[in-house]
């Protein structure tokens, strides 16, 4: 089946280098025969979407113009100008080839009508979503590339752009508190994680945000989730700027690094702005992970798993707390059968 990929790839365009062949090759390998691609797509098509966007991979060092544009923050870059898919030489591996697979996945997804990514077709709706599956899918091509997994790591949430005093999970190299918050959606809906890929493959039409849409009104109804679709996507998503502007070069980043608030309100999603804290981050991550996990304990759901991926080191105390008394109730109320 690799060779057959390789071959479809090269059919598509005979000018493909050997070392961006093969990148392409490995990512729709793993694409494919972990059957992430929906059955309304044919390979062919999205060879040829990711064509559109990147038909070259290319390393830089510090005295390249995208190093002085972008700075010394930003891993990868796709140039549209000329379907180039930049990678910054010196990052260390794994993280080095898992940013080939997380350009070349957005390459993927995107809409050649309007340049949007995935699910994220209006503003910013869903962009937290569309990145984390992002850096996921990319880890994954890796690991079964190379043969290894990723161990699953505890991570000080002061390392990771975030106000101290809390705990992130996540086996990632990179945007590990995105994964943080899809391993909490992919819990509450009762689906791996590879469903957030195919979604994003599904952009036209915003078939993905739909199917997803669908699918948390199902499972609202049923465990009697606490925010409607939008509300819930607001949460992500004001998390993700948040993040966005502590990361990329522009007016605001030391602001919120900073620990203060911004003066300007960022419109998160349409008519919706809001100003920018790390402290009002940390909120809205609290309120999220205490409603859901209420939710969860109370109407059947799967609250031990996300207990686990609570954030802040004092919730989570408070939350662990609750799981043993719950445990030793549920445990005295079934009678013990003596036989
Ligand atoms: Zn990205």
């Amino acid at each position: 089946m690799y060779e057959d990929i390789k071959e479809l790839i090269k059919q598509k365009n005979h000018n493909i280098d050997d070392n961006t062949l093969k990148y392409f090759t490995n990512y729709f390998y793993v694409a494919v025969k972990e059957k992430l691609i929906p059955d309304s797509l044919r390979l062919e098509e999205l060879i040829k979407n990711a064509l559109l966007y990147a038909s070259k991979i290319e390393f830089y060092d510090e005295k390249h113009r995208i190093f002085q544009e972008n700075g010394s923050d930003v891993k990868g870059f796709r140039d549209t100008d000329t379907k180039t898919i930049f990678i910054r030489d010196n990052l260390e591996e794994p993280l080095r080839e898992i940013t080939v697979y997380h350009e070349l996945h957005h390459a993927i997804q995107t809409n050649p009508e309007n340049d949007e990514v995935g699910i994220n077709q209006e503003s910013n709706i869903g962009r937290l979503i569309m990145e984390a599956q992002t850096q996921y899918f990319a880890e994954k091509v890796y690991q079964e590339i190379h043969g290894v997994q990723f161990e699953t790591r505890q991570i000080p949430s002061e390392t990771l752009r975030m106000l101290g005093n809390g705990m992130v999970i996540s086996n990632l190299h990179n945007y590990e508190m995105y994964d943080n918050l899809l391993n909490k959606l992919a819990i509450i809906l009762g689906v791996s994680k590879d469903y957030f890929v195919s979604i994003n493959y599904l952009y036209k039409n915003n078939e993905g945000l739909k199917d997803l849409e669908t699918r948390y009104n199902e499972i609202r109804e049923k465990q009697k989730l606490p925010y409607n679709f939008n509300s819930l996507l607001l949460v992500y998503d004001y998390i993700y700027c948040v993040d966005l502007l502590a990361y990329k070069k522009n007016k605001d980043k030391d602001v919120i690094l900073n620990g203060e608030e911004t003066q300007d309100a960022y419109e998160i999603h349409p008519n919706q702005g809001f100003k920018l804290s790390l402290k009002n981050q940390r909120a809205y991550l609290n309120k999220f992970d205490i409603d859901y996990f209420l939710a969860l304990a109370q109407n059947g759901g799967n609250f031990r798993e996300f207990a686990w991926h609570v954030v802040d080191n004092e919730k989570r105390a408070i939350i662990e707390q609750y799981i043993g008394t719950f445990t030793v109730q549920s445990q005295t109320e079934v009678p013990n059968k003596k036989s």
